[in-house]
């Protein structure tokens, strides 16, 4: 194959000299000094989270500070790398959470297998897990990645819940009265636009 041999355009004196570069250089600098800055002292600024942001998957209460998670294991069953394992359990008696069928006796999540997806918020019946903001995770060891059901209920916190099902008693048959019929407590009105606020 013929190889063409470019001639490189020899520098002029004042390119050898490297000044009209420096002088770019400094005037694009000199432009930047006097706009707000776009970057930020990281980790003593941080940025603002937007809605809907996929972090670490956390479980929630409801307002009255009851489990949400009715340890129904659809979050495990979609979950693709397999980060969840629910032990459902029962009730007891005289429990806030009666009114349910089951809760999670163990609820445990590998922040190391999970790929942050939000197929299991997705799946939820109950909202009871969701995708919050927390981003920065580090640890020293292995083991810390796993977070165990206590852990998971800490960092979740307290979300609105505009459904309030356990506070409908069953009737003599047995069922709950439609969700038409339900009064929600004054505080756990939903947001305009119909999302759980962060
Ligand atoms: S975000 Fe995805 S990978 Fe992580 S626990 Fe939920 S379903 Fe599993
Ligand atoms: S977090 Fe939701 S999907 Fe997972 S077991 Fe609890 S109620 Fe079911």
């Amino acid at each position: 194959m013929p190889v063409k041999i470019l001639q490189r355009e020899p520098l002029s004196f004042w390119e050898r000299t490297y000044l009209p570069q420096i002088l770019d250089g400094l005037r694009v600098t000199w432009r930047n000094l006097r706009r707000p800055a776009v970057t930020l002292e990281y980790p003593d600024q941080r940025p603002p989270i937007p809605r809907g942001f996929r972090g670490a998957p956390t479980l929630v209460r409801d307002p009255d500070g009851r489990e949400k998670c009715v340890a129904c294991q659809l979050c495990e069953f979609v979950c693709p790398p397999k980060a969840i394992r629910v032990t459902p359990g029962a009730i007891p008696a005289g429990s806030p959470n009666a009114a349910i069928e089951k809760q999670p006796v163990r609820f445990d999540l590998d922040l190391l297998r999970c790929i942050y997806c939000g197929l299991c918020q997705e799946a939820c019946p109950e909202a009871a897990i969701q995708l919050q903001t927390e981003y920065s995770i580090t640890h020293t060891s292995r083991a810390a990645f796993l977070r165990d059901k206590a852990r998971l209920y800490a960092s979740g916190g307290t979300l609105p819940d505009p459904i309030l099902k356990w506070n409908r008693p069953r009737d003599d048959s047995g069922q709950r009265p439609e969700a038409g019929e339900l009064v929600c407590a004054p505080h756990s009105a939903p947001t305009p636009d119909g999302v759980l606020p962060r």
